[in-house]
């Protein structure tokens, strides 16, 4: 890495320097040379040249051009580098014709964008087997938040919908360039072969949960109140449990039931 690259703040580029991280990122998932792996934002291509290592079917969404200099080189390897916004292109678009057996995403994020990056990925709906994402330590903790606690959002029941995660490692700032102002966490994202609840309407589901936290300090009561009550009401009481009660303390299975009820 040269030092004399002009690292761009708005981009989120602290470069990732210490070997034996980016081996424990890749190493995280199996891949063997029939998948096909997924970088947003390589950078200089740390983390690139051990996928390519694994298998030469990558595709690398970069939003800054200049960093070419670096990725080049890649891409006479084999990967394919695409010099986008990943949040404004349509991954399928990219993907539909490659063969491939596993679809994996890995990325060191730009943290300034990791939750839009994260909620893309579900609403796209792409059949994904595993994704590794390193993120700010505080946010990673989040994307874990537990039901009643003050992190736990729509997107953490998204997540545990589709996913399991489990922790592959925490890494300092020191092994970044520049030195980044936060730790960061390395999270991996398991599909779940069977689903943690069983749902009748996806879609249903879906937009119940994001509209009972539209507003976090509101009630059910206030939040829903488009949609049947009494039901709702039924199916809370269930639990022991009536309107008054936050979306922040309703576990998924609640979320699946009341969906499943109205
Ligand atoms: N993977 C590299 C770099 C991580 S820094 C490493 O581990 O060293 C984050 C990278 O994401 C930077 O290269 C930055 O330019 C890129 N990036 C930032 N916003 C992006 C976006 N919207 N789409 C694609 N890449 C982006």
């Amino acid at each position: 890495m040269q030092k004399n690259f002009n690292f761009k703040k708005k981009f989120g580029q602290n470069f990732l320097k210490d070997n034996n991280i980016l081996e424990k990122i890749v190493n995280s998932v199996n891949i063997t040379n029939d998948d096909l792996v997924i970088e947003i934002g390589p950078g200089s291509g740390a983390l690139t040249k051990y996928i390519l290592g694994k298998t030469k079917k990558v595709i690398c969404f970069e939003i800054d051009k200049d960093l070419h200099i670096y990725l080049d080189k890649y891409q006479d390897e084999g990967a394919i580098i695409i010099y986008e916004d990943f949040l404004k292109i349509n991954l399928n678009n990219y993907i539909k014709n490659i063969t491939y057996n596993n679809l994996y995403i890995i990325s060191n994020l730009p943290y300034y964008i990791t939750t839009p990056i994260i909620t893309k990925i579900i609403y796209d709906n792409i059949d994904i087997t595993s994704c590794v994402f390193m993120m700010q330590k505080e946010v990673g903790d989040r994307f874990n938040a537990k039901v009643g606690t003050k992190s736990y959002n729509s997107l953490s029941i998204f997540i545990d919908y589709y996913f399991t995660i489990s922790k592959v490692c925490d890494v300092s700032r020191n092994s970044f360039y520049p030195v980044p102002n936060v730790d960061s966490t390395v999270l991996l994202f398991n599909k779940r072969k069977n689903k943690k609840v069983y749902v009748t309407n996806e879609a249903l589901f879906f937009k119940l949960i994001k509209d009972a936290f539209t507003y976090k300090r509101k009630t059910i009561k206030n939040n829903l109140k488009n949609y049947d009550l009494t039901k709702i009401e039924q199916t809370l009481n269930k639990y022991n449990l009536d309107l008054n009660v936050r979306a922040e303390n309703l576990s998924i299975e609640i979320f699946a039931d009341i969906s499943n009820n109205i």
